[in-house]
């Protein structure tokens, strides 16, 4: 573009080399929780010759089938937690659901056993670039724009983390060397002794998993792993307009994202372009309306990707052309259907009051808003803003139904759903022409259904089942005509 200056952009990390690794021939390993990330390292460490025990709060029936190569000499100890477990094991491995407070495990730092998250073992055998990309909203969307990004620009990529992919699996695959794009969660952070990302991202702090954590200041230390294993060379890359996370203590250089003021280096929304700092020169690459996913929290979680793409030498062009193809990941705030003029949204993840907050302040139009499930301790009155600029009606279901009616003061009149089928048909009742249907809960999955996915895909054939309905009735209503 004329007049402006094309910024400086800095160079890719150096990879780096994890490790310690540990030699775990003959060890005793006890791997706590047998999901995705268990088994992986189960399999990981008894391919080095450890002896692995798993240990499971579920009881054994409720495990999924092992597949039939599964090593039997891996030891599953399921339905509880037994200290002796924990105190005799040489190593203990943690799943990322695992909360590094269980008293089990205060036993088994009480023996100086040591502990590590499941995605700092596979780290300490890999060698490349790690991005670490945190917060308290936005991580999967930013991750696997990262990931669109960088496979936009025929790198060797490999998304894993929290996503649902465990790092482990790239070493099973035979994945040692790469970039690789971890999203991490508070609970993978805290127990962190070692692990180094070269860019560490922090999106955003909100009191999310106050469940699951003591309080705001250990939820906020945790996240703060992320960055005091770096070195003075790494980046830390910070959300300008979230002030806890600008001022975050870090050890390495910063950048910055912002959708409210430019920054010196990093990438920030003005008028109706995104730019791209460096060293205080910046250079417009994307128009917001190139971007398909809605609302001002994908505007962030967009300049932050592309803030990390920049750090990681990739060509703006590059950046524009991935963020253009990207569509949003599937129950965040994913479009599935129009019915009549009214178009349905399934933010089944807005699991907390911030990013129900978020899910409907990207909307212009009036929302029939799907609220409740199970509470995580938020507070639900500061929906009342945004609920009384543009809720005409809210479908109130699960555990917390009580607690939100009466949190939000009848600002706007509410009804009730026993489950997710009528949760769709009383929200399109209520709906006009070029209304939106949202599904924002601001709760938890689990008083109803499995998880959050499980949940989404409810609305989802819900949606659809209305939608066949209604195509059949127009069709009915056009032949009697
Ligand atoms: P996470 O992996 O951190 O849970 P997701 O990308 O899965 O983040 O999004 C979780 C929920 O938060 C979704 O409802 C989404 O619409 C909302 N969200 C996404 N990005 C942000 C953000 N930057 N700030 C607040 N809410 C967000």
């Amino acid at each position: 573009m004329r007049g402006t200056v094309t910024a400086k952009r800095p160079t890719r990390p150096e990879p780096l080399v994890g490790g310690p690794t540990p030699d775990l021939r003959g060890k005793r390993v006890l791997i706590v929780g047998f999901g995705r990330s268990g088994k992986a390292a189960a399999l990981f460490c008894h391919q080095l010759g450890a002896a692995v025990t798993v240990s499971e709060s579920k009881p054994e029936n409720a495990l999924a089938e092992l597949p039939s190569d599964f090593p039997p000499d891996i030891r599953i100890a399921a339905g509880g937690h037994r200290t002796e477990d924990f105190v005799s094991a040489d190593l203990i491995i943690l799943s990322p659901g695992v909360p590094p407070t269980l008293s089990v495990l205060e036993a088994a730092r009480a023996s100086a056993v040591p502990i590590l998250p499941e995605v700092e073992l596979a780290w300490r055998f890999l060698r490349g670039v790690f991005v670490g990309i945190t917060g308290s909203n936005g991580k999967t969307t930013t991750t696997s724009l990262v990931g669109s990004i960088l496979e936009a620009a025929e790198l060797p990529v490999y998304v894993a983390g929290n996503i649902g992919r465990p790092l482990t699996q790239a070493l099973l695959d035979g994945r040692r060397e790469g970039i690789f794009v971890l999203e991490l969660s508070s609970f993978q952070l805290q127990p962190v002794r070692a692990m180094r990302c070269q860019i560490g991202a922090f999106l955003n702090f909100t009191p999310d998993h106050l469940d699951r954590h003591a309080s705001l200041a250990e939820y906020f230390h945790a996240k703060m792993r992320l960055f005091e294993t770096q070195q003075p060379q790494d980046w830390a890359v910070l959300n300008a307009d979230d002030p806890r996370v600008a001022d975050a203590p870090c050890r390495g250089r910063r950048a910055y994202f912002s959708v409210e003021k430019p920054v010196d280096d990093g990438v920030f929304a003005s008028g109706s372009n995104l730019f791209v700092a460096a060293g205080g020169s910046a250079t417009p690459f994307l128009r917001r309306d190139e971007i398909s996913l809605p609302g001002n929290h994908n505007l962030a979680n967009v300049a932050a990707a592309a803030a990390v793409a920049a750090l990681l030498d990739i060509p703006p062009d590059v950046v524009a052309q991935a963020v253009r193809s990207f569509r949003a990941v599937p129950h965040r705030l994913e479009f599935i259907a129009a019915v009549q003029g009214v178009r349905f949204y399934n933010d089944s993840k807005a699991t907390n009051v911030d990013a129900a907050v978020k899910a409907l302040d990207s909307f212009a139009e009036p929302v029939v808003l799907i609220l409740g499930g199970l509470d995580k301790g938020g507070d639900f009155s500061e929906l009342v803003p945004a609920v009384r600029n543009r809720v005409r009606r809210i479908v109130l279901m699960g555990a917390a139904a009580d607690k939100i009616a009466t949190a939000l003061q009848n600002v706007v009149p509410a009804v009730r759903a026993q489950s997710m089928e009528e949760a769709v048909q009383t929200a399109f009742r209520a709906a006009q022409p070029g209304d939106i249907v949202l599904l924002a809960p601001a709760c938890a999955s689990f008083d109803m259904f499995a998880n959050y996915e499980a949940r989404g895909e409810a609305f989802r054939s819900a949606v659809n089942r209305l939608a066949r309905e209604a195509a059949g009735l127009y069709r009915e209503g056009a032949s009697l005509a």
